[in-house]
């Protein structure tokens, strides 16, 4: 029997963070590695044109991020790992896909918004748009399941709708797409823990995983624990990132102190500060070392597209057959 399709992909612009890794890679890896799905997962290099960066910068990112996926697991053996810029078919179907999504569904989006709140002196039409090249990155690999942050839910709703109308209008033929989140879809920023964290507000704001020990022990240090309104969102936070990188036994720990009033926040920061360090000790040393040589890494890209050209390739020639234009 065929095997439920995964898709995902991360724009290439900086480094992972422990809430991209919380809230989706860790899945990517662990669902690849369960071997029961086929799995295409993507450098979103198309997407990353709607921001602000240089042709140099995102030149160097795209490799940058291809990198840290491979160094966190994302297996070429076992899954289709691809710039999405090199399978052209995306594009061609988030054309087609524009042409059955309303405007004003559009404008519900909250990312837009937000986005837009953040560039205020670029709100170009691709900034707008994005989700309906999302929908074509999902769709043209009929994909039933989008490993993501709840940030990103609304997108899979508009995913599904976008299938509907399409289906509705040419015939059925685009599967009903779901996203899969994982126990930490939303982590907070360490220095206003009740937005989420993103490095689009700074980089005291995010753990990132090349980060070296001291820096992640620096930031950790300045980390709000106590928002002063009776709930305590930032250590809440904490206790959420102690339980996924550090041991069992030191979690337990800091959970029988919070039961008795008893937890130290400074004791709380650097155990945290330890254990994210130590859990990415080997990803830093293997991203490093794949950097040495990024024409390497081009040419593990450059097979996987190959790979995700065929399958594209066969939906794009039924939907051209679809909307009539062949
Ligand atoms: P950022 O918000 O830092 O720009 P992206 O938008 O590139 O990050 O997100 C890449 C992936 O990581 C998406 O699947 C997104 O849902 C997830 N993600 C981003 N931020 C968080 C967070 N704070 N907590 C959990 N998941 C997140």
């Amino acid at each position: 029997m065929a095997k439920d399709i995964i898709f995902s992909a991360l724009q290439p612009t900086g480094d992972l963070h422990v809430g991209n890794y919380l809230g989706a890679v860790k899945n990517m890896v662990e669902l690849q590695n369960s071997g029961k799905y086929d799995c295409f997962f993507a450098v979103a290099d198309y997407h990353s044109l709607t921001g602000d960066m240089d042709a140099k910068d995102r030149r160097e990112q795209i490799i940058q991020m291809s990198a840290e996926l491979l160094a966190l697991g994302i297996d070429p053996e076992k899954s289709t790992f691809f710039i999405q810029s090199e399978v052209p078919e995306h594009t061609e179907l988030a054309w087609i896909f524009n042409c059955v999504t309303p405007m004003a569904e559009l404008a519900r989006m909250t990312q837009f918004k937000d986005k837009s709140g953040k560039q205020v002196k670029n709100i170009n039409a691709g900034l707008f748009d994005y989700p309906v090249l999302q929908a074509a990155d999902i769709l043209l690999y009929r994909a039933e399941f989008v490993p993501i942050g709840k940030d990103q839910v609304q997108h899979i709703e508009l995913t599904r709708d976008i299938a509907r109308w399409f289906n509705k209008k040419y015939g059925n033929f685009f599967v009903e797409t779901k996203a899969k989140l994982t126990e930490a879809p939303k982590v907070m920023s360490l220095l206003e823990p009740t937005k989420k964290m993103s490095k689009s507000y700074g980089d005291n704001h995010v753990i990132n995983l090349a980060d070296s020990p001291g820096i992640i022990e620096k930031k950790l240090k300045k980390a709000v624990t106590d928002s002063g309104k009776g709930s305590a969102p930032g250590a809440e936070n904490l206790m959420l990132l102690l339980k996924n990188f550090a041991d069992k036994e030191t979690y337990k720990e800091f959970m029988e102190a919070g039961k008795k009033g008893q937890v130290r926040y400074g004791d709380l920061k650097k155990a945290v500060a330890d254990g994210i360090a130590m859990y990415f000790e080997d990803f830093r040393e293997k991203r490093e070392h794949l950097l040495i040589h990024p024409e390497k890494i081009r040419e593990i890209m450059g097979a996987g597209a190959v790979k995700a050209r065929k399958t594209a390739g066969e939906t794009m020639e039924k939907v051209r057959k679809m909307v009539g234009v062949r």
